[in-house]
């Protein structure tokens, strides 16, 4: 159930309707939206009447219940206005969000080694990418498979984030390891195996850095945003939602499905903003350019793309993933179409 504020409510009028909503034994959170403030409820609100709640102050201008079995996650939650996820970086704020420009992320599948991660950020860097994402843990389907170096990938991103002021996106496959993750990534993947592995869901929630939540490989729609709900149940408001393909019947000339029609479909569910990531969804790299046009045409507020200094010899992922050449063409050939829907940022100069 949402509770809407009348524009200009007074502070103090708010904080005694919240008083009075815990009194009933409800737990009130306050969304502050640009031109209102809406209080959501979640829990037992079966029972409840709107015109009850309504009648605690003449500064009520709505009560309505959301319909979703996702609430937190759903659009109404926030009364159809979308978040605004700021993330900090050393090249300063980057926003995700439907009303900005859109983020770039690339990098390899895997840091694998100080070289080719330094080189990978700088390259991207100047291309005009906002973040380096590269897997240290690596849920890979072979046990037998590189499994990412771990530990010391995480002090080469931190390397990496130092040379180019890029901000760092990572994955956590562990709970054991995500304190250690946090130190370093400013936004924390979760993976496509790991969506519906609820407590790790709930330990990213419970933790303050943002969470990147892809898509699980065989997901509806519903158990994804479900999969969100879990994040910002545990207190955590920033999730970011990855589409990175679904298995199909045919896999045969591509590695996955990529699902371009989440992007409206998710607007209409949700005031989360979305990523699309054609590489994963693909599994190709000549397939990329044309579904990371396709993804912005559609809407999409970001991307994430496969980069590696040399492909052929990466240690996982190498068929899907561009070299630093075609990744700088790629986001020459992107800005066009950014620009004419006035959703392209101009690249941040290089720290060093
Ligand atoms: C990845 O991002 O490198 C990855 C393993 O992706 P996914 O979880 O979508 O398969
Ligand atoms: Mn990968």
């Amino acid at each position: 159930m949402i509770v809407v504020m009348k524009s200009g409510s007074p502070e103090p009028e708010i904080a005694r309707i919240c008083t009075e909503l815990q009194s009933w034994g409800l737990t009130p959170e306050k969304i502050v939206g640009k031109h209102k403030v809406v209080l959501g409820l979640v829990g037992d609100t079966i029972d409840l009447d709107p015109l009850q709640i309504r009648e605690c102050s003449p500064w009520i201008e709505q009560v309505l219940r959301v319909e979703q079995p996702f609430k937190r996650a759903s659009r109404e939650y926030r009364h159809g206005e979308a978040s605004d996820i700021v993330v900090p970086t050393l090249n300063g704020d980057v926003h995700f969000s439907e009303h900005h420009p859109i983020v770039i992320t690339a990098g390899p599948c895997s840091v694998e080694n100080e070289d080719m991660i330094v080189e990978t950020a700088r390259r991207v860097k100047a291309a005009g990418a906002h973040f380096l994402r590269g897997g240290a843990y690596k849920p890979r389907t072979s046990p037998y498979a590189f499994q990412g170096h771990g530990d010391s990938a995480l002090d080469l991103l931190a390397t990496a984030r130092a040379a180019t002021g890029l901000g760092i996106i990572t994955e956590v496959m562990d709970t054991a390891d995500l304190e250690r993750i946090s130190e370093v990534a400013d936004v924390v993947q979760v993976g496509a195996r790991n969506m519906q592995n609820f407590s790790l869901l709930k330990k990213v929630g419970a933790q303050d850095k943002p969470v990147l939540l892809k898509r699980g490989m065989a997901a509806t729609i519903e158990d994804w945003l479900m999969a969100a709900e879990y994040i910002l149940a545990a207190g955590n408001p920033n999730v970011i939602l990855c589409e990175r393909g679904i298995r199909t019947f045919d896999r045969q000339y591509t590695r996955n499905t990529l699902d371009l029609s989440v992007v409206p479909v998710l607007r209409t569910l949700t005031h989360l903003p979305i990523m699309i990531d054609p590489s994963h969804g693909t599994g190709w790299a000549n397939f990329v350019p044309s579904m990371a046009m396709a993804s912005i045409a559609a809407g999409t507020d970001a991307l994430m793309i496969e980069v590696h200094p040399n492909p052929s010899k990466a240690l996982s992922d190498g068929p899907q993933s561009l070299t630093p050449d075609r990744f700088d063409q790629l986001m020459k050939e992107l800005a066009p179409l950014g620009k004419m829907l006035d959703r392209w940022a101009t690249p941040v100069p290089a720290l060093v």
